[in-house]
């Protein structure tokens, strides 16, 4: 009995452990198999991963580099613009001519902005007159808009309408090819003072890229808020270098002028001549017919001056009575008979006023740059030295420094 007892229980030991160890064996199994499978899933996960990856850096990386690229150009473009921009407004602020100033402007624009036509239109009194033209565009332009997307931006719509406005009025204007997108007026106070045309050497890619299009209008602005101030600053002094009573320059312009004309002969190697003049007995001349009609005369001798002389040449008021006469780039003797033909035209110049009719005569004393001076002080002194042999030969005649074995001293 107790035999076939623990024969059972034997069997059910047995029995248990067979359902223990097997479910164990299952639960195993299914462990290895779950884990196999997740690691078979990372792999699978890692592999996609990966691939992802590639694809990414396909994509990535030439859009990285065309960022750093883009970037780097960016930022020397930058630095570009900046110095650019630093240089205009820095020639704002020379005390050089108009002429160089705006020839500086055009250098630099084409020297860092590619701008292939540069010009700049100044009106003055007596009219228009561009102070540069690098090279005219061939084509004849039409007046269409063209600016980027056909986004107005400011410069170009703002421009559109002066133009607009104004075109129609001044036959000038009308008379310059011009597109809006590279022509603006330059307005002061409502009043048209000068226009600026600046064309890129590339204006496709200008207007097809916006980057390049908004740097164009910085560029396109400065230069024409730096132009405003030249043409300002230059009619100020204008008018600050003419005299009041004779309408010709003034000594602040003698000043200023005559050093600027000896930087400009030394770079074109060319020479010039400065005649001083002086109106013979002029105290007499006062003393006898009055004061006022001493002014008369002062006028009347000036404007003769002025309208015998050639475009490159100037007459200032010296002081008192006194002119200089200023002659850019010719021969000792032409000057001499320039001169000289002024003198005799004086001598027969009949001044009327308050019913009286009178008549002076001049003298004049001739130097010349190089030869006879290297900075404006020892010109117009060895000029005044041949005008003092002048008067002490008598009066009403010229002296050429040069010709003359002037003894004489400088006159007071
Ligand atoms: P010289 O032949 O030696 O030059 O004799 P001058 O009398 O012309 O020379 P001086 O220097 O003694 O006199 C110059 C005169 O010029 C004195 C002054 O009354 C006159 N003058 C200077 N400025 C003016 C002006 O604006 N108007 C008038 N009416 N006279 C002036
Ligand atoms: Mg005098
Ligand atoms: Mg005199």
């Amino acid at each position: 009995m107790i035999d076939l007892l623990s024969k059972e229980i034997l069997i059910l030991v047995l029995l248990l452990l067979t359902i223990l160890f097997g479910t164990m064996f299952v639960i195993k199994t299914v462990q290895v198999s779950k884990l196999k499978k997740r690691k078979l899933e990372k792999e699978a996960k890692r592999e996609k991963e990966k691939q992802l990856e590639k694809q990414y850096e396909c994509y990535e990386k030439p859009r990285r580099e065309k960022h750093e690229k883009h970037d780097k150009h960016d930022k020397y473009e930058k630095h570009e613009v900046v110095t650019l921009l630093t240089n205009l407004l820095n020639v704002g602020f020379t005390n050089l001519s108009l002429t160089e100033q705006s020839a500086r402007m055009a250098q630099l624009l084409r020297e860092y902005y590619n701008m292939e036509y540069v010009t700049f239109y100044i009106k003055g009194n007596d009219g228009w007159f561009s102070t540069l033209t690098t090279n005219m565009p061939k084509y004849r332009v039409t007046r269409t808009e063209r600016y980027y997307n056909n986004e107005s931006q400011s410069m170009t719509s703002d421009s559109k309408v002066t133009v607009l406005e104004e075109y129609e009025k001044d036959s000038f204007l009308r008379s310059i090819n011009v597109e809006y997108s590279n022509f603006t007026l330059i307005k002061q106070k409502g009043k048209v003072i000068g226009a600026l045309l600046l064309e890129h050497s590339n204006r496709t890619e200008v207007e097809n890229n916006k980057t390049q299009f908004e740097l164009y209008n910085k560029i396109f602005n400065t230069t024409s808020l730096v132009l405003s101030h030249l043409i300002e600053v230059s009619n100020l002094i204008k008018k600050v270098s003419t005299d009041q009573l004779t309408d010709v320059y003034n000594r602040r312009f003698i000043d200023v002028t005559l050093s600027e004309e000896i930087i400009k002969h030394i770079n074109l190697g060319q020479s010039f001549y400065i005649a001083l003049m002086d109106i013979d007995y002029f105290k007499k001349f006062n003393d006898t017919y009055g004061h006022q009609f001493g002014d008369e005369v002062l006028k009347k001798v000036s404007k003769y001056i002025k309208d015998k002389l050639g475009q490159h040449s100037w007459v200032a008021r010296y002081g008192g009575e006194e002119f200089l006469i200023f002659i850019a780039n010719s021969f000792p003797e032409k000057v001499k008979m320039k001169i000289e033909s002024i003198r005799e035209g004086i001598s027969k110049l009949e001044v009327s006023y308050g019913g009286q009719s009178a008549s002076v005569t001049v003298s004049f004393g001739i130097a010349g740059f190089p030869q006879d001076g290297g900075i404006a002080e020892s010109i117009i002194s060895n000029a005044d030295k041949a005008l003092y042999q002048s008067k002490a030969d008598g009066r009403n005649r010229v002296t050429v420094w040069g010709d003359c074995i002037c003894k004489t001293k400088q006159r007071k």
